[in-house]
């Protein structure tokens, strides 16, 4: 037998042993039929849930031209895309990308202070009535550079204790799904469509959302990802300004000012759901095959 031959077969057997700690990871129990289907597509037909809720209206194009010229200038200056290893070792997909170690330091550092520039125009936020009952801004974290965004929907009690995006059981789960697909929380990035808890938790209303979604935008902008993958519909109807149920759009690739953009299932449904991870695998699986392509 050949080498070559000996090689793809390890690769293969690699991408299965993945595959299968990915549903040991997420909980599924039941692996059989679609369990290692490579395919792109789902053909599974998604149900109406509470993931379907409506969010806001169908608004004009998202950017004041301030916020236009602004994102212009942003990307202008944010240098040329670095890519990085995303999935390396664990997924055995050769890789010709350069490594973070070669970036350019300034590039980097500019970056960086641009976030921060974001951050700091946020202030000690008393712009909606979010305010009132926050305890902190929970801004987003992750690499700047990162080539996958996940967006979410508000802070909940833990993120707002903690400042941090996604970290009570959704963001565990959240962690599980960044590892399946090769992934090291801090190599993507994580924000939400409002930096303020909702109370309750209840879902961001239009005005509040109005009134945050441009530090997201201008966080989205910024990074400039490769893929924005949308965490249920809150997420989903404020970036795409549709009234599309999640249900529908789920698995489907959409685009957003030139990223494309995955809408997919929110984890928080998912602890409630379990049986829509196996949606989520087939979402996600087109996410980690496409920043596989585009990196190689
Ligand atoms: N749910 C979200 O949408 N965002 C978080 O940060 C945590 C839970």
């Amino acid at each position: 037998m050949s080498k070559e031959i000996i090689d793809e077969a390890l690769a293969i057997a690699g991408d299965i042993e993945n595959q299968l700690k990915f549903y040991v990871d997420i909980g599924l129990e039941d692996i059989g039929g679609s369990a290692f289907d490579t395919g792109l597509t789902s053909d599974s037909a998604a149900p109406l849930s509470s993931e379907a809720g409506h969010f806001g209206a169908v608004r004009d194009p998202r950017l004041s031209q301030h916020e236009t010229n602004l994102r212009e200038a942003e990307l202008a200056t944010s240098g040329p895309l670095e890519q990085k290893d995303l999935f390396g070792e664990s997924t055995m997909v050769p890789s010709s990308r350069p490594s973070r170690a070669s970036s350019n330091l300034s590039v980097i550092e500019s970056r960086d202070a641009s976030l921060q520039a974001i951050r700091e125009d946020i202030g000690d936020c008393h712009r909606c009535k979010l305010h009132e009952h926050r305890k902190t801004i929970v801004f987003g974290e992750g690499d700047p550079k990162a080539r996958l965004v996940f967006v979410g929907e508000g802070p909940g009690a833990d993120e707002d204790a903690s400042g941090r995006p996604f970290v009570g059981r959704a963001g565990q789960l959240l962690d599980k799904i960044i590892v399946a697909i090769g992934l090291k929380r801090e190599e993507v990035y994580i924000a939400n469509i409002v930096k303020c808890r909702p109370p309750g938790n209840r879902t961001p209303e239009p005005d509040e959302v109005e009134t945050c979604e441009p530090f997201l935008l201008r966080q989205l902008a910024f990074i400039r990802p490769d893929v924005i993958v949308a965490l249920g519909s809150p997420a989903f109807q404020c970036l795409l300004r549709t009234r599309e149920p999640i249900t529908r759009a789920r698995g489907e690739w959409r685009e957003w000012n030139g990223i494309k953009v995955m809408p997919t299932f929110h984890p928080a449904f998912l602890l409630r759901s379990p049986d829509k991870k196996r949606e989520v695998w087939e979402d996600m699986k087109k996410v980690r095959d496409y920043l596989n392509t585009k990196a190689s």
